[in-house]
Formats: structure tokens, sequence, C-alpha cells
């Protein structure tokens, strides 16, 4: 493959290139699979057709495991959420998780918690793939 920012060609496996020093998908400057020159904007390469998107192994280095978010909110209901960058649904959760746990017993934790988790490792993946999520983002 070519490297993104100055078209040298490189290994597939090279994750910086070592002409440049640049990590690989963080500037477009070029078509990795051509070596054409591309633009920032562009999703795919005009010269050879090949997708030129962030890869998704660019955006799994930007959020956790998701294991690591569902077993914080096994713990702590909403410290999930928190982790995954939703401040204030975790914190609305937990004051929630406390109110409805105080009114049924207690009995509530059977169903608010493995929601928690569900939705903190659903969401964690979202980031991991590199999708936008919103604040009050479920599922
Ligand atoms: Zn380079
Ligand atoms: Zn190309």
């Amino acid at each position: 493959m070519h490297c993104t920012n100055c078209s040298e060609t490189i290994s597939d496996l090279a994750e910086i290139c070592p002409k440049c020093g640049v990590r690989q998908n963080k500037v477009k400057n070029y078509c990795y699979n051509c070596g054409e020159s591309v633009k920032e904007i562009q999703e795919m390469c005009t010269s050879c057709g090949v997708s030129i998107k962030k890869s998704k192994s660019v955006g799994s280095s930007e959020g956790m495991h998701p294991a690591i978010p569902a077993v914080l909110s096994f713990f702590l209901t909403g410290l999930g959420q928190i982790v995954n960058g939703q401040v204030i649904k975790g914190i609305v959760l937990f004051v929630v998780a406390i109110i409805i746990g105080f009114i049924t017993v207690g009995l509530s934790v059977l169903v608010t918690t493995p929601l928690v988790i569900i939705d903190s490792y659903l969401i964690a993946k979202k980031r991991r793939e590199g999708k936008q999520i919103e604040e009050w983002e479920f599922f």
C-alpha cells in the first residue's frame, strides 16, 4: 500500500510510514491503494475506486473495550455510561436507579442493572466503530 501522507510505497502492515513518520489514515493526502492524490473530504478514490474512509482499526483505538463500561455498570449504575462519555446520562441513570431501587426495596436492580450493562456495552461498541454518540443515545 501507499503512505496516505507522502504516497511512499510501504508495507500493508505498517501503521506508521517509515519515510515520513505519519500514522496511516490520520491524513488523507494520497490513496493508500494506488498512491494518487486525494482530498480529505473524499470517501472514495476517483482513480482506483477504493473506499478511503477512515478504517475501522483507526476508530477502535479511540474507544475502550466494550466489556470495561459493561463491568463498571454492574458495580455502579451509570458508571459505564460516564466512562463512555455520556456523563449527564450516567448521573441521571444513577439517581433514577437509586430512587426506583428505594421504592421497590432493591428489586428493581434485577431490571435496571442488566439494562445499563447492555446499554453501556452497545454504546462502547459503537464508539469503537468510530460512530458519533449523542448524549442521550441508548443502545
Ligand atoms: Zn509517508
Ligand atoms: Zn486509488
